[in-house]
């Protein structure tokens, strides 16, 4: 499918619940989510303006400039610099900032070299260098909060992003007993004098629960104002989220045309481990931008609400909900997929009203037959547990390369596609995370012996096995001290925050 283009060079936002109203980037930016429930999106499509192949002799961070320029059209060049420079920088353990590794023909686009080591940090990093410039842009004198709830990753990103990012304050609640022991400490020893890190007693859900109430109360908001602050969020809605996700597309097909991997112009697929569908619309973004893709592979886990969709048109959230060792897409809700509902439906944002008042009513809605026929670049299918763990250990034993669950979830959903199809197109897979992320599923995928091994015995050993250095990530944990450890109960997550802001 391609979107019409529209040349004028000025993107507005609007929701996809209400396009009455029309915003600039950083008004979205600062905003988060529209007030009706509605997400943001671009008015249209920003077309390339520089050729795939200037782009591929380009770095990083000025095929960065050259994305985002054309969607946050409201800040100036010096803005979007700086903050790409400061977002972009020795956070990342390789200059070439996202790496691309060859497996069986493959390309694996490794998302995983920032400061949490998962794929968060592309946009993590960016965000708070946005929304501070989005502030001063539209003379909002407040100091931003920033409220997150977290069952792990997001959390860990969201404060390495902001700590010690001036006019900010982070505040992350986590599930006590709810995290891995390496996602606790990872958050733990957080350092930073604008970062909190609270465990609560209570799940995920309390403290997500929790989070949003404080975001919805009045009063709080009132004595916020007075002292001079007010809340944000950094969840994966943020327009200012997306924006940054697109460019590692644009990146590695320009970096393949350097390499003289591919013929400019030549079409890939790309393959997506997928939860909240953030980062597969970022690559459906940059294929409508003109990066030459052809399909769009959706991998789902156990939790296969998208692969449903994309079967039979409806999206049924009313299962099980599945606990499996790639817990980043361990959701039922795919929030992002309302922007390209949205689209489907003809930027009719009454239309697309109605199917998410379906959903919040009824867990599900069913889209007509010619929303279905605009869905032909992508493809859906899901990858069991045991398929996951057979995936990893397949490719390691035949190349020496190993990686984590989320991107074997798509390695495998990759593996069935190429069966089903017999398309032979070059193909990039988004690789989420490091596998010393994920290292005791990982590590039991490739032998059950190092079940009974300590969590950081496993990460020696993985080194060894996959010859990779430890990241720094991990070892700043081993030794690193606890720097946070209040605990409460969930009914007194308010009374926290406004002790920590008085
Ligand atoms: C968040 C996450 C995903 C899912 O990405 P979405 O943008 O939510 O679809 C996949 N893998 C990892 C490791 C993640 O952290």
């Amino acid at each position: 499918m391609v979107i019409s283009m529209d040349k004028s060079t000025e993107v507005f936002y609007s929701s996809t619940r209400d396009s009455s109203k029309k915003i600039q980037a950083s008004q979205a930016i600062l905003q988060g989510l529209s007030e009706d429930g509605g997400l943001f999106v671009p008015d249209h499509i920003p077309t390339l303006d520089k050729s795939l192949k200037e782009l591929s002799e380009m770095g990083y961070k000025e095929v960065a400039y050259e994305v985002m320029k054309l969607f946050l059209t409201d800040f100036t060049k010096e803005e979007l610099s700086d903050c790409i420079k400061k977002a972009y920088d020795s956070k990342f353990d390789t200059e070439v900032i996202a790496p691309l590794t060859e497996a069986e023909g493959t390309y694996y686009l490794e998302l995983f070299h920032g400061a949490t080591i998962a794929f968060k940090d592309m946009a993590l990093s960016i965000l708070p260098h946005l929304m501070i410039t989005s502030a001063k842009k539209n003379n909002a004198k407040e100091q931003i909060v920033i409220l997150t709830a977290t069952s792990g990753d997001t959390g860990k990103a969201a404060l390495a992003g902001f700590a010690g990012v001036e006019g900010t304050k982070i505040i992350v609640f986590y599930p006590k007993n709810g995290v891995s022991p390496i996602q606790e400490k990872q958050m733990v020893t957080q350092k930073g004098d604008n970062a909190y890190v609270i465990g609560i007693h209570g799940n995920f859900d309390d403290a997500q629960t929790g989070v949003k109430q404080l975001f919805a109360d009045k009063e709080l908001e009132k004595q916020m104002k007075e002292n001079g602050l007010r809340f944000s969020s950094a969840n994966s809605i943020n327009i200012g989220r997306l924006v940054p996700q697109v460019v590692y597309y644009v990146y590695s097909y320009a970096k393949l045309l350097k390499e003289g991997k591919i013929a400019d112009g030549e079409k890939i697929n790309v393959v997506v481990p997928t939860g909240n569908f953030g980062n597969i619309l970022a690559a459906f973004y940059a294929k409508n931008m003109g990066v030459p893709i052809a399909k769009l592979i959706c991998a789902s886990n156990e939790n296969k609400v998208l692969y449903d969709f994309f079967s039979t048109g409806s999206y049924d959230r009313n299962r099980e909900f599945v606990l499996t060792s790639s817990p980043s897409m361990d959701i039922l809700i795919s929030s992002n997929l309302e922007r390209l509902i949205y689209r489907i439906a003809g930027n009719d944002a009454k239309k697309n009203a109605e199917f998410m008042t379906s959903l919040s009513q009824n867990g599900s809605y069913a889209i007509t037959d010619e929303m279905k026929a605009q869905l032909e670049d992508f493809y859906g299918n899901y990858a069991s547990e045991q398929e996951t763990a057979d995936r990893i250990k397949d490719l390691y034993e035949k190349t020496g390369y190993v990686i984590d669950t989320h991107t074997a979830v798509a390695s495998a959903v990759y593996e069935k596609y190429k069966k089903e199809t017999g398309d032979g197109t070059k193909t990039v897979i988004a690789s989420t995370a490091s596998p010393f992320k994920f290292t005791r599923s990982v590590m039991n995928a490739i032998d059950t012996k190092y079940d009974s091994m300590g969590d950081f015995e496993l990460v020696d050993e993985l080194s060894k096995l996959a010859n990779v250095k430890v990241p720094n990530a991990i070892e700043e944990i081993r030794t690193a001290p606890v720097l946070h450890d209040t605990v409460c109960d969930k009914t007194e997550m308010k009374a926290t925050v406004e002790r920590i802001l008085k």
